[in-house]
């Protein structure tokens, strides 16, 4: 139930509006803030998945009306990324959405969001040079760029974001605080397979032995965290180990393994509370997962 007294029923009946222009949408939100409506904001890419839902539905419950943006954002993919092959299964997107009764669908076009002449980008700081960023130079650039886009099309009370990829969440808290935006940024937790995977539009790509060798990604997580919470602290030590369990049987290599500040990012020299672990690998396997990153990471308190 919201401040309304809606419920998800009557979200349903209320349907869910599908629009491709910027003043579609800011028509739509304008008209909800003038009848005093909170509104949630949930940015994504598409190839929607249980973790999208799952914030779908942390906006409903925080917000009284929910915007979901489905956007293949170019200006974050690398030169080496393959930006064209990115999912757009655009149908099934929309029919996610309106299962779990989002008000307004944004999807717009790439001209629409970086018209002809398009030249200020925002520059994240430092943080955007660490971890994912050191393999992904420029990135967290772009993702920050369309964000504040986003949020300045729709306006949010709430933007909602996944802990899945933490450094984002990290970053996008860095220019809403950098920049006093007038939005509250939630953060909502990682949605895993039953052996712990974390749900990603690219896990269609492993095979039966990468999927399966998969599941060490996370294994090796819980494994590092049961043993700081018996005491252990040596970075090393831990590293050492998850990096063997995430390499087993070849069809990984690690990227990076990093203990660091949950909020900051930046790294620790032991692996003491509060800690962010964050694992990235690349799939090695022959196949259509060869070269794939996967990231992964859990926040001890
Ligand atoms: P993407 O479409 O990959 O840009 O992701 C859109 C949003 O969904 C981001 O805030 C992601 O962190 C979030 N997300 C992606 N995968 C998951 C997951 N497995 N669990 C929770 N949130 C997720």
């Amino acid at each position: 139930m919201n401040s309304q007294g809606t419920t998800q029923g009557a979200a349903r009946g209320r349907g869910t509006r599908i629009v491709h222009s910027i003043t579609q949408v800011r028509r739509a939100v304008a008209a909800w803030h003038g009848q005093e409506l909170t509104v949630g904001f949930v940015p994504t890419m598409g190839a929607l998945h249980a973790g999208h839902r799952s914030l779908m539905r942390r906006s409903k419950r925080l917000c009284d009306r929910t915007v979901v943006s489905v956007f293949v954002n170019p200006t974050q993919f690398g030169p080496r990324e393959d930006l064209r092959a990115y999912p757009r299964p655009l149908s099934a997107d929309l029919k996610a959405c309106r299962e779990e009764g989002v008000d307004l669908v944004f999807v717009p076009s790439v001209a629409t969001i970086y018209p002809e002449g398009f030249g200020t980008k925002l520059k994240v700081g430092d943080l955007g040079n660490l971890w994912e960023g050191r393999s992904r130079p420029g990135h967290f650039d772009g993702v920050a760029t369309v964000v504040l886009k986003l949020f300045s099309i729709v306006t949010p009370d709430v933007a909602i974001f996944g802990q899945k990829d933490l450094q984002q969440s990290v970053v996008i808290r860095r220019m809403v605080s950098d920049l006093n935006l007038p939005v509250r940024v939630v953060v909502s937790p990682t949605v895993r397979e039953n052996d712990g995977l974390a749900l990603s539009s690219r896990n269609v790509y492993l095979d039966r032995l990468s999927r399966n060798a998969s599941a060490g990604i996370y294994q090796s997580l819980r494994w590092a965290r049961a043993q700081i919470k018996e005491g252990e602290t040596r970075a090393g030590r831990l590293r050492t180990r998850m990096r063997r369990m995430i390499e087993d049987g070849g069809y990984f290599s690690l990227d990076y393994i990093g203990f660091c500040d949950p909020l900051t990012l930046t790294e620790k020299a032991g692996a003491r509370r509060p800690l962010a672990i964050l694992v990235a690998v690349k799939c090695v396997t022959p196949g259509p997962a060869q070269g794939r990153r996967y990231i992964d990471n859990l926040v001890i308190r």
